[in-house]
């Protein structure tokens, strides 16, 4: 009897974290493929011109960090939540209602880390630059400011690894110098 328990509960387990870990990479790829044929192509239309025209220009060449936030009337997160919404239907179609709550649960987490790593690049003395993973991000996310071609990804870089869009920061230690923040 608790042999049986345990496989039940081993499975649950299992479809849940593989459920929330799908809903997070497919989070992760659509802010990646968004930003880059949406957010720097004239395609996307309003949200090419919130991206580039707003976020880019605020941040651009060497100017990368500022006191607070500078693009908080270039709200894109509407757009984001259209696939979104699309994807959280398909799963209330086909999940049943507890891995459908890990989906919608982990969805809204990382939509909004999206957001919170998107705006603490860009904040001078922010807390999570402290974490050396951070700063490598932050950096990875400066070389896109810079170039505009590589880095899309705010938060999975590996896409753009596989995308064929990565630049390393090595590969620019140069840049790197230049647009390091100093340390806290
Ligand atoms: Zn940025
Ligand atoms: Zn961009």
């Amino acid at each position: 009897m608790t042999g049986i328990w345990w496989t039940s509960a081993s499975i649950e387990i299992f479809l849940c974290s593989l459920t929330a870990a799908t809903a997070h990479l497919l989070m992760s790829l659509g802010q990646t493929l968004f930003h880059r044929y949406l957010g720097h192509r004239g395609i996307g239309g309003r949200f090419f011109e919130n991206h580039l025209h707003i976020h880019h220009r605020h941040y651009s060449g060497d100017h990368v960090v500022s006191e607070n936030y500078l693009n908080e009337e270039a709200n894109n997160t509407p757009f984001f939540l259209i696939p979104v919404t699309l994807v959280i239907s398909l799963g209330y179609l086909v999940l049943p209602l507890d891995l459908l709550i890990v989906q919608l649960t982990t969805m809204s987490i990382s939509f909004y880390v999206h957001l919170y790593f998107d705006k603490h690049y860009h904040v001078a003395g922010s807390w999570l630059g402290r974490f050396a993973w951070f700063r490598r991000k932050q950096q990875l996310h400066f070389l896109h400011h810079r170039y505009a071609d590589c880095n899309f990804a705010v938060v999975d870089n590996f896409w753009d690894w596989l995308l064929g869009s990565y630049r390393g920061i090595d590969a620019d230690r140069e840049t790197r110098i230049k647009v390091s923040l100093p340390r806290i």
